[in-house]
């Protein structure tokens, strides 16, 4: 929805790994994929050396074989980070107790940027990193179901949200659409001023169990700094222990 936030950018001579065109066919895909292929692409039937004449074996009525997508790639990924990168299974609790509220940023790789590890924290991301009802009641769920007690908010420069009107959004979506949304984009300009309106929507929540430790940051995309935000001053804060 945002073409600077998350947009599919088909980036031309992008490589994926192994330095193969990402849809260059999937030939490509299968030369780089390790020879002990797991079970779930042998399963699909597409695993072996006979997979690249897929095309010509079914004659020539059959389309080039699609483009390898991104699912594809996933997958061969998971596939090999389940047998040489999964640690093996973690508790259901966050570890540090702690939530992480940001946007869906594309270049925000959160769990490198703050020093997470699996298993440490929750992570809760939408359009701006926003402190809407369903982040509340992930949140919520989070504090009382799962044992955390404190939370990070972490906004971030050149952000999408502060690239769209919010009328604008409206009026073309009613047009397009013919309905109004009935949500807010909460776009904004100042990613320091929307993480204190943040932090002060966290703390008047009735729902939340622990509002005591919340703090937030502005992750800079242009230098990879994180800069912490001052907490708003002059508002109760319900401390819960
Ligand atoms: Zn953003």
């Amino acid at each position: 929805m945002m073409p600077p936030e998350g947009a599919p950018g088909r980036r031309p001579g992008r490589l994926s790994r192994g330095g193969h065109r990402r849809g260059g066919g999937r030939q490509g895909l299968r030369s780089f994929a390790p020879s002990r292929t797991g079970h779930r692409l042998a399963a699909a039937g597409s695993g072996g050396e006979a997979s690249g004449g897929e095309g010509a074996e079914r004659g020539a009525g059959w389309h080039t074989p699609p483009a390898m997508s991104e699912a594809d790639e996933i997958r061969e990924h998971a596939d090999r980070y389940s047998r040489d990168g999964f640690a093996g299974m973690l508790p259901l609790r966050p570890s540090r107790s702690l939530a992480i509220v940001t946007c869906m940023d594309s270049r925000m790789p959160i769990f490198a940027i703050l020093g997470l590890r699996p298993g440490e924290a929750h992570i809760i991301r939408n359009a701006g990193g926003v402190v809407t009802d369903d982040v509340v009641r992930s949140l919520l769920l989070s504090q009382r179901l799962m044992g955390t007690r404190e939370i990070v908010l972490v906004h971030h420069t050149d952000c999408g949200l502060t690239k769209i009107s919010e009328d604008r959004m409206r009026s073309e979506l009613e047009r397009d659409t013919g309905m109004r949304p009935w949500f807010a984009f909460e776009s904004f300009q100042d990613p320091y001023a929307d993480v204190k309106q943040s932090i002060l929507r966290l703390r008047r929540s009735p729902f939340l169990v622990h509002r005591d430790r919340i703090s937030g940051f502005v992750y800079e995309v242009e230098s990879g700094l994180l800069h912490p935000v001052d907490a708003p001053a002059g508002i109760d804060l319900q401390a819960s222990d």
